[in-house]
């Protein structure tokens, strides 16, 4: 079974919960609106900006398809887990430590709790489960005029990622995640320290990125602020050393 842990980890003192009114499709979620909400909004008990800079964790092993910042959004972090057929966004994230096509292993840290574009509301950690690959930036209430719509399409593509995370007995504590990967190549202790940052405006272009194209996994990214292009292979090899897919 493929290790899997929570997007935030609980120590003595930090404890997360998702903040009323936004958890997935939510019915709270601004009523009377069509937006619909696609993830859960995971914030510290304690409320306000407590947990604003904590570190955010890769839940799995994976392949980072997009690092960067967005409108509205500000920092996304969006990972491919091939052994478990999903996707996982991470948003409203800054200090993003992670790139484009780099691998990452289950309790990574990605980046920092942060807030919106603009600075707007509290900090908290907007984090998907998705079935399918859509835009990093991807909000199905940009798309439908009804919130039935929306919700009708999120129910496709995507996962309750409380549901998710409980069915793959995710790791709640630091002290489990670390525990988890001592016994593991490339294991040991995790970080608590982001990286140096790494300031990326790289996302990725196509729906059909990130497919088993001519033996290579490819995925094509481009710079929001150059405009310029890039193509990302991943060998089926890289992908199978670090152990992401059979
Ligand atoms: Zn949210």
């Amino acid at each position: 079974m493929t290790p899997v842990c929570n997007p935030v980890l609980e120590t003595e003192t930090i404890k997360y919960s998702v903040q009323p009114g936004c958890a997935f499709l939510d019915p709270g979620y601004y009523p009377g609106t069509k937006q619909a909400h696609s993830g859960i909004d995971l914030n510290d008990v304690r409320g306000g900006d407590s947990d604003l800079g904590n570190r955010v964790r890769a839940v799995a092993d994976g392949v980072v398809v997009a690092a960067g910042t967005f409108p509205k959004w500000g920092g996304i972090v969006l990972i491919h887990h091939p052994a478990l057929g999903v996707w996982t966004q991470y948003g409203h994230v800054y200090g993003i430590t992670v790139q484009v096509g780099q691998t990452v292993r289950m309790g990574d840290i990605v980046g920092q709790i942060g807030k919106m574009e603009g600075g707007k509301g509290w900090a908290h950690l907007h984090f998907e489960v998705r079935r399918s690959l859509l835009p990093p930036d991807f909000w199905a209430s940009n798309r439908y005029n009804t919130r039935r719509q929306a919700t009708d399409y999120i129910r496709e593509h995507y996962h309750d990622p409380e549901d998710w995370l409980a069915e793959h007995g995710a790791l709640r504590t630091l002290a489990e995640v670390e525990a988890a990967r001592g016994g593991r190549r490339g294991g040991g202790v995790v970080v608590d320290q982001p990286r140096r940052a790494v300031p990326l405006n790289w996302y990725q272009l196509h729906d059909e990125a990130m497919q088993p194209l001519e033996g290579e996994w490819v995925s094509v990214v481009e710079n929001t602020r150059t405009g310029e292009k890039r193509v990302v292979k991943i060998s089926p090899r890289k992908l199978k050393d670090k152990g992401l897919i059979a």
